[in-house]
């Protein structure tokens, strides 16, 4: 009787014990790389990506009709792009909290990283 008391205080220590490591360890899961993976792509129809004019790829914009874009620069350069949490093409953005833009990517809130 006391060898089967023993042992179910046993199964519930380690019961207890497995839950309070997986208790603890949730937090990390979820703020590991619940970046640019967990964000959705900013879309340009966006309303805050066309006030600042938003677009996927700068390569195609026209520096005479966006007088404030400079050929060559692109999110990817951009201080405010979280490259180092990338997932391929995309990472978040300071200016748009929530959302992923594309590196190749640029809006009018360019600023060149230092
Ligand atoms: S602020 Fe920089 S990284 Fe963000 S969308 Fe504009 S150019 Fe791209």
């Amino acid at each position: 009787m006391s060898n089967n008391n023993s042992s179910t205080i046993a199964n519930r220590r380690r019961f207890l014990s497995q839950l309070a490591l997986g208790a603890a360890a949730l937090p990390l899961l979820r703020w590991a790389p619940a970046q640019a993976a967990d964000l959705p792509h900013l879309s340009v129809d966006d309303p805050s990506a066309k006030a600042l004019g938003y677009t996927e790829s700068a390569a195609k914009l026209d520096p005479k009709t966006e007088a404030s874009y400079k050929p060559g620069s692109r999110c990817g350069s951009c201080a405010l792009f979280q490259g180092k949490d990338a997932q391929g093409d995309y990472a978040g953005c300071a200016a748009f909290p929530g959302k992923a833009v594309n590196k190749n990517g640029w809006c009018r809130a360019y600023s060149k990283a230092g």
